[in-house]
């Protein structure tokens, strides 16, 4: 097999490791986010080639150029077919503007492609060695239930997952909490900031070390690179002319979904621009337009819950993509080409009044039901479309990510079209499941107490 490509971490103070190692350490050890030492092509012939091809076959084209060395493709391949085994529809809004459903996975929400790619990988190298793990989570939302998922019934792998009391809707948490088997759902009285803080102390606290612990967490450079591929998927499937150029707008959070966009772009897919569209946490678009950045805190709630971010925790690898560095806390020691990241990216900052009339009005105009998160995006792009009409004109291809599906939000979606969005098969029954989770004071010292009595 090639040469292994290697990942650095952000901080720049640990030594470089192979996939499977950054895989199962999730952050490195000098609290740094790891990232490719070098990006591979991907040739225009090949991204052409696409257009013929199924979501797994594209999606192993794309993961395994990362993977080189570190994995058999046929091994690579059967994991692939097993975790995307549901479609990915490209819904034609008007004119060549497309919004992309990442919603028909097993928890209704984009989250899946990372976790169940990353699921199997890391059960994978895991067996290899006769290991076991326990993989701790902080969500907002989606993350909690698309891990559990991936996770549930999985060998050599525990999984304890946080969630903010308050930030959840019923029904995700009950996506986590009807689960049980090898899963432990803990509720934390705080914030989702909250819960990533006591994810981040646990994982460099040395009392913990024999819990053998890893994250699921965006921080984890194995939930990026599945979130490259669909870029390419919707790219190759819309194109029409072989040089054309895509603006792809992101509703982003914690700015995984959107790094596997850019590590996208920057393997050769043809975009025009990013629009990075957040709520009302807009530390990131400040940040892009001024190159001095401030965290929210405390970050807003707002009803696209899954984002209410006030310190995105991939940012730090957007900063290294452009030459800089950032790290852990946010604070920036080299700052990136600014000049070159407002040229590929454009971001904007959407208020939960903005959210719920673009609802309304996608709905109204173009029969386009959104939830808020995908709202957000949406109204990110046609705030870009009127701002640059000479950019976001009727022949230029845009796509606008969906990350969840409507029937997650029924209350928001009832109030504002007066009807229940139909549930998918995947979240049916879930009201009748018994639920099962622990309660806990947003505390440290009690949080390490309950590892260690537990695990
Ligand atoms: C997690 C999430 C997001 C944000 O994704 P990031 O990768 O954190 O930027 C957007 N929408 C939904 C529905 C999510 O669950």
């Amino acid at each position: 097999m090639e040469k292994p490509i290697l990942f650095y971490s952000t901080n720049l103070m640990a030594p470089p490791v192979s996939f499977n190692k950054a895989l199962l350490k999730g952050l490195a050890p000098d609290k740094g986010l790891y990232m490719p030492e070098y990006i591979p092509r991907v040739e225009k012939e090949e991204i052409h080639a696409f257009s013929d091809m199924e979501y797994p076959e594209i999606a192993f084209r794309i993961i395994k150029k990362f993977l080189t060395g570190v994995i058999p493709e046929e091994d690579l391949e059967r994991l692939i077919r097993d975790a995307y085994d549901y479609p990915v529809p490209l819904e034609h809004v008007y004119e060549r503007k497309y919004v992309m459903r990442l919603d028909q996975g097993p928890t209704a929400s984009f989250k899946d492609f990372a976790a169940r790619m990353m699921g199997r990988l890391m059960q994978y190298y895991l067996k290899q060695d006769k290991r076991n793990l326990l993989i701790l989570t902080a969500t907002s939302g989606d993350t909690g239930s698309a891990i559990a998922n991936a996770f549930y019934g999985l060998d050599n792998i525990n999984v304890a997952i946080l969630f903010p009391e308050t930030e959840v809707t019923d029904r995700q948490r009950k996506q986590m909490t009807t689960l049980g088997k090898n899963v432990r759902i803990i509720s934390i009285d705080g914030k989702f900031d909250d819960c990533q803080a006591l994810v981040k102390e646990a994982f460099t606290d040395p009392d913990l070390e024999q819990l053998k612990l890893s994250s699921a967490n965006s921080i984890n450079i194995g939930r990026i690179i599945p979130q490259i591929v669909y870029y390419f998927y919707a790219y190759a499937k819309l194109r029409k002319a072989k040089h054309e150029e895509v603006i792809f707008s992101v509703p982003s959070g914690n700015f995984g979904d959107m790094m596997g966009g850019i590590l996208g772009m920057k393997m050769g897919l043809p975009v025009k621009r990013f629009v990075i569209a957040t709520n009302e946490n807009d530390e990131f678009p400040k940040y892009l337009q001024s190159g001095n950045y401030d965290k929210t805190i405390p970050s807003f709630n707002c009803i696209s819950s899954a984002m209410n971010v006030g310190h995105p925790s991939n940012l730090a690898r957007l900063v290294a993509l452009y030459g800089g560095m950032m790290d852990e806390s946010g604070k920036i020691f080299k700052a990136a080409d600014m000049e070159i990241m407002q040229k590929e990216i454009w971001s904007t900052s959407i208020d939960d009044e903005k959210t719920r009339e673009t609802i309304q009005n996608a709905w109204k105009e173009h029969q386009l039901l959104l939830e808020p998160h995908g709202s957000v995006g949406w109204a990110g792009l046609m705030k870009y479309c009127n701002e640059f009409p000479d950019e976001g004109g009727p022949g230029q291809l845009c796509i606008s990510l969906e990350t969840a599906h409507p029937a997650k939000f029924p209350q928001e979606i009832q109030k504002l079209l007066e009807f229940d969005p139909a549930l998918p098969p995947s979240l049916e029954g879930l009201e009748d499941k018994l639920e099962s989770f622990e309660h806990l004071d947003n505390d440290y010292e009690d949080f390490k107490h309950y590892l260690v009595q537990t695990y």
